[in-house]
């Protein structure tokens, strides 16, 4: 093997060393299928860690869709959208999409991912800039890095800082606002009302990135733009089909000129072959039920209530969290691995959240809720968490508040 490779790859021993220590939370293999009760290495733990917030991972109506349309197409496309890769099933869910969204049209990518590499860059020229809020997820940063234009980021959705950059550029360009529409480990959601009055004031674009926020906020679970009922001020709608649409692959909602624009320019689009037909069948199945029935948008913000209240009277800090994601700062690196590690042997499977994905200052366990999850389920856990942070030392807010 090349030296510079080995010396690259061999040096990096982080992982090893949370090995050693029987506190390696990645990659763990689930054995089961992906319910409230997952199993992984012969032990069954309540899942407190998916972004299918509507749990229809394994909704019967879904999985037959997805397999109908495996039978009938076949199980990939073998090719990009551009040329042999399109199935009327990919125009069918542009269609249905546009119209759930209330936009022109839509195009579906194969990831979220590929959405924000695909569209970002392909939107931009060096004349521009792109202004993005800091806690933007990953694939918007990578999207805007693929970007000649310039780069400037705000503080956390504070909007004196992001007019302090939108003043930093000329009336002549392209400005694009980029924010998640429900920052993905935060769970607060982007101050839409004050970017909109913003953009208006200084002639600049905006993408939100909906990917959590769609099946949890809005009409029928449209997004945050419907969440404010601001769909027509909100340029660009991104998202993803992996979290409530219990999928995988992602879209992006405009006019019928840039969606226009995006298909014949758009690399990630053009240079990558298409979701294939049982996934898109998939999100076809969960738009049906999104549409007939709202009580499980229902259940999910009934649970999401209840577990809000709960972390808030064990004094447990969860931030400023609004949806179903709620971080549980631990603000220490070490222990956030020790309290994954300790809450897996008592039965449960919440996520570490660490740098590069938050700041040093700021790891946390991500615990996400499901509609599915009943709520004793929740009692459990909550009371699982509190008794483990107890016992690890971690601070809740009710010890900062007495040692204070
Ligand atoms: N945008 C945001 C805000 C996300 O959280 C994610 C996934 N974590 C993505 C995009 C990427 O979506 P996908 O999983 O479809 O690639």
């Amino acid at each position: 093997m090349n030296d510079k490779l080995r010396k690259r790859t061999s040096t990096y021993q982080e992982p090893q060393k949370v090995k050693r220590l029987g506190q390696y939370p990645f990659f763990r293999p689930i054995e089961s299928e992906q319910g409230t009760e997952v199993t992984i290495d012969g032990h069954q733990v309540l899942m407190f860690g998916s972004n299918s917030y509507l749990g229809l991972t394994n909704h019967p109506k879904v999985m037959e869709a997805s397999a109908a349309a495996i039978k009938k197409y076949g199980t990939g496309c073998a090719g990009s959208r551009f040329l042999n890769g399109t199935l009327d099933l990919h125009v069918e869910l542009e269609n249905r999409l546009a119209k759930f969204l209330n936009k022109e049209a839509v195009l579906v990518y194969t990831t979220g991912f590929q959405v924000n590499l695909g569209v970002i860059p392909c939107l931009t020229t060096k004349e521009d800039t792109i202004i993005l809020d800091e806690f933007d997820h990953a694939s918007i940063i990578e999207g805007s890095r693929l970007s000649f234009a310039r780069k400037l980021k705000f503080r956390h959705n504070d909007m004196d800082a992001l007019e302090k950059k939108l003043q930093m550029c000329d009336d002549s360009q392209l400005k694009l606002i980029v924010v998640d529409g429900v920052f993905s480990m935060e769970g607060d959601i982007a101050n839409l009302p004050e970017i909109v009055r913003l953009a208006n004031k200084y002639g600049a674009t905006i993408m939100t990135d909906c990917a959590h926020a769609i099946g949890v906020l809005g009409k029928n679970g449209a997004g945050t733009s419907s969440h404010f009922g601001l769909d027509n001020e909100v340029d660009l709608i991104g998202g993803t089909f992996s979290k409530s649409l219990a999928s995988i692959g992602g879209f992006v909602a405009s006019d019928a000129d840039t969606i226009n624009y995006l298909k014949h320019h758009s690399r990630a689009l053009i240079f990558s072959a298409s979701m294939p037909a049982s996934t898109v069948a998939s999100v076809l199945a969960v738009l049906d039920l999104l549409e007939s029935d709202d009580s499980l948008i229902a259940k999910l913000w009934e649970n999401t209530h209840h577990a809000h209240r709960l972390f808030r009277d064990y004094g447990i800090d969860i931030g400023k969290t609004e949806t179903p994601i709620i971080p549980i700062y631990v603000r220490n690196f070490m222990k956030t691995f020790e309290l994954t590690t300790e809450l897996f042997k008592a039965g449960l499977f919440v996520n570490p959240v660490i740098p590069p994905a938050v700041g040093p200052e700021d790891t946390m366990i991500r615990f996400s809720l499901m509609a599915s999850h009943s709520k004793e389920q929740i009692d459990i856990a909550v009371e699982k968490i509190y008794n483990t942070m107890k016992k690890l030392g971690i601070e809740t807010l009710q010890d900062k508040n007495m040692a204070a």
